[in-house]
């Protein structure tokens, strides 16, 4: 038996988050990890996605330009890019294990499950503190339709060896859009199957109608309204059945499941520590405890609060962290946290919807911009690009931000800025940028 501070389940963003300051502060804190540290986004998420999305990127900027000074073909080596993408991979495991040894976290391989409210048993042995943090994140949710189990997943796409001539890929959620612009930018014929008449729906809704006329007109079939019956596999060809009665049927070499992700909570026997759970993840409050059982913090995608990315998991540690030193200290603010679909063009929000500025009653007036007639995109032959920014003009204060087109994921970080720190436009207008670039543009978006 084994005695700590803090044990921390699960090494992903959200576990450093919380091990890292408390190990600062003289913890003794002991992290467990079942697969390999690191987690999700530095292993099988943001940073390998944005790295075969540089591969995309480079095809679309090529293509923009061709007839403008650009000229020969490029293409896609797509186990090169596989092998670059696992450059960035392979290192991390190792590297995240010695950082947290040398912060003097003790850490620990293995599937940790719960014993009681304070200890958790991993390899055999039993860990006990006064305080626990749940950090095991999310895992890919089946699709519960015949033949829908087992489906490859982000995962899969992700370590995909060689690209399949077609590709179906199910949901209309940031990781179906990303992954259906990489794949098509390489060369496949590229189908996007949603349920319903909405994609992405934490994005203004304008814009995102916008972002699937683009991705049709870059050769991806995005269909709406067709919500998926079965899956059949035969001699290593896909069948899809969807529609409303399973009509339409559409073969394709591999079909990816990106159609939501599920606290990653059923083995952990939670009830063993009196930790209670809702489809959404473990139940929280604003401090990041297990509400349920206060002694026991549930931080990052595996919490019901707040998006899951990793910029959110790392914040909600550190507020765990402080309220584990510091009882009731802090409580996560969640304004100005921007997120972005990396498709091709990205489409980025930060701050409140339209919707949701209205449904509070607040006035303000929304400033559209379409930046493909600005210099920044036109140099590049940008052809979609539209900024939708919510300005609340009495109280001098931007509510929201919404960008379509080429650099949205950069320029977000402005307005992130902004709405956060809750800079007045005036202050804004008075700023000097840089000229010419994307950001010296965010002035006439105001
Ligand atoms: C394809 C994809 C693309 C993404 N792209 C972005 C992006 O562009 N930007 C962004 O901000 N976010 C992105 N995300 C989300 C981001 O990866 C997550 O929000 C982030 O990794 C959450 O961190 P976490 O620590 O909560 O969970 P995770 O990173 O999932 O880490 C949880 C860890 O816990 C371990 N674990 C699980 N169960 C146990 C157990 N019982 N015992 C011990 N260890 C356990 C797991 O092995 C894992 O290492 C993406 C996700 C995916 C899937």
């Amino acid at each position: 038996m084994k005695h700590y501070d803090v044990i921390v389940v699960g090494g992903g963003p959200a576990g450093g988050g919380v091990a890292s300051p408390l190990a600062r502060a003289g913890k003794k804190v002991a992290m467990i990890e079942a697969a390999a540290y690191g987690g999700v986004c530095p292993l099988s998420g943001c940073n390998p996605k944005k790295v075969l999305m540089s591969g995309a990127e480079a095809m679309h900027m090529a293509a923009g330009m061709t007839g403008s000074g650009v000229s020969g073909g490029i293409t896609i080596d797509w186990p090169e890019l596989m092998r670059f993408k696992q450059s960035f991979v392979d290192p991390v495991p190792e590297g995240a294990r010695k950082a947290y040894e040398n912060q003097g976290i003790e850490t620990w391989l293995g599937f940790a499950k719960f014993v009681s409210p304070f200890a958790v048993e991993v390899n055999g042995e039993t860990l006990i503190a006064p305080n626990i943090c749940i950090c095991v994140g999310q895992e890919s949710s089946p699709l519960s339709v015949p033949g829908g189990e087992g489906l490859p997943v982000s995962d899969d796409f992700l370590n995909l060896k060689n690209l399949p001539r077609r590709i179906i890929f199910i949901g209309g959620g940031f990781i179906a859009f990303e992954f259906a612009h990489i794949a098509r930018m390489a060369g496949a014929e590229v189908i996007l199957l949603n349920r319903t008449d909405r994609v992405l729906r934490q994005f203004d809704p304008e814009l995102t109608q916008e972002l699937v006329e683009a991705s049709r007109a870059a050769g991806i079939d995005v269909r709406l309204e067709k919500p998926v019956q079965a899956v059949e596999r035969a001699s290593g060809v896909f069948r899809v059945r969807c529609g409303e009665h399973g009509s339409d049927i559409i073969e394709a070499d591999m079909v990816f499941n990106c159609t939501g992700r599920r606290a990653a909570v059923s083995r952990l026997d939670l009830n063993k520590a009196g930790v209670e759970y809702g489809p959404a993840g473990i139940t929280v409050n604003s401090r990041m405890q297990s509400v349920s059982n206060p002694q026991i913090y549930a931080v990052g995608d595996v919490a019901d609060q707040g998006l899951a990315l990793t910029p959110v998991a790392t914040i909600q540690g550190r507020v765990a962290a402080a309220n584990i030193l510091h009882p009731d200290s802090v409580e996560v603010d969640y304004a100005g946290i921007p997120s972005v679909c990396f498709s091709l063009p990205p489409l980025a929000r930060v701050g409140l919807l339209e919707a949701e500025a209205r449904e509070r009653g607040l006035e303000f007036k929304v400033k559209e911009t379409d930046l493909a007639d600005s210099f920044s995109w036109k140099r590049l032959n940008e052809s979609v690009g539209r900024a939708r920014v919510l300005i609340d003009e009495r109280n001098d204060r931007i509510l929201g931000a919404h960008i379509l087109g080429h650099n949205a994921e950069e320029m977000i970080n402005l307005f992130a800025l902004i709405v956060r720190q809750g800079i007045p436009v005036s202050k804004v207008m008075e700023t000097v940028w840089a000229y010419p670039t994307c950001g010296y543009e965010l002035k006439y978006m105001l």
